[in-house]
């Protein structure tokens, strides 16, 4: 294979490599290791530790998925709160919805949010809204002060490692209740089920522990490690799969539909045995 190809090591012995057009940016910032780059296949990419964050082909389907599933359960999200989700791809989808007035976005990295405006400006595109409220900072900190404040909360963060490791325990899960409002939900990114298997249990079990619904839906996400994408919503009231179809048809998206809402929950025999603590 000619020319110069990207490889990412999702497993020891797995990965995928993809064709690189250019490098345009490459960054040791205080928190990982930024990589920005141009792919043939899909566009301009930010990398972090050596590990896809997103690509502007294919984000759609992560940002919508993250944001419409919990903003459609609840029936008035006002105020939102995105732990992590430097690159903007999630705010954007946040303020399809009307009825939300403040959106607010806590990363630890400033250099993410940085390069995502300048090379990822369809993704970042929404971060200077009025509506939207930046912080650089811990996420987990922010939780920590947070009481009783947020309808909906999102954590769009890295895999457990590095700063994000700490955004995956059942103390935080507990922050998460505590910072949410009395009929408050959360979603989070819980990876992939073919590698990543004993987190999404955990994450299950601990987030079951906390919240009296919990669940696990999926998409398809073709540059995220085994493509298989699953996402875990704790909710103190709202059910997703009572949610209000006819709200739905409302926004302009490529891939959520109402239909899909209620479908990404129907799993497969091997992933609904992750979730019933087989
Ligand atoms: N969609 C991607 C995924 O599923 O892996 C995540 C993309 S987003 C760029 C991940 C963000 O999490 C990064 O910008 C990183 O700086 C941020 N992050 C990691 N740990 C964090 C923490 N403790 N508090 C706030 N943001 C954090």
């Amino acid at each position: 294979m000619s020319g110069l190809w990207f490889t990412e090591k999702q497993t020891e012995h797995f990965g995928i490599t993809m064709k690189i057009k250019q490098t345009l940016h490459t960054e040791q910032t205080d928190f990982q290791y930024l990589e920005m780059v141009d792919t043939e296949q899909w566009g301009n990419m930010l990398l972090l530790d050596g590990m896809v964050m997103t690509t502007v082909k294919d984000e759609f389907v992560y940002h919508e998925m993250v944001a419409h599933v919990p903003l459609f359960t609840h029936p008035n999200p006002e105020k939102v709160l995105v732990v992590g989700g430097g690159d903007g791809g999630v705010i954007r989808e946040i303020l399809k919805h009307p009825s939300v007035k403040k959106a607010v976005l806590v990363d630890i990295d400033e250099k993410v949010i940085e390069y995502s405006k300048k090379f990822l400006p369809q993704i970042a595109s929404k971060l200077d809204d009025p509506r939207v409220e930046v912080q650089v900072g811990d996420g987990f900190m922010h939780i920590a002060e947070s009481n009783d404040e947020y309808d909906v909360i999102m954590v769009d963060s890295t895999e457990p490692v590095g700063p994000a490791v700490q955004l995956f325990t059942k103390g935080f899960y507990a922050g998460i209740a505590k910072a949410l409002k009395e009929d408050g939900l959360f979603v989070a990114q819980t990876d992939n089920p073919w590698f990543k298997a004993d987190l999404i249990r955990s994450v299950h079990k601990d987030v079951k522990e906390i919240f009296p619904i919990t669940r696990l839906y999926t998409a398809n996400i073709p540059t995220y490690p085994s493509g298989l994408w699953t996402f875990t919503i704790g909710s103190k009231k709202h059910d997703p799969l009572k949610a209000e179809k006819d709200k739905m048809k409302e926004i302009d998206t490529k891939y959520y539909t109402a239909d899909i809402h209620f479908a990404s929950f129907v799993l497969p025999r091997f992933l609904e045995k992750l979730t019933s603590g087989e």
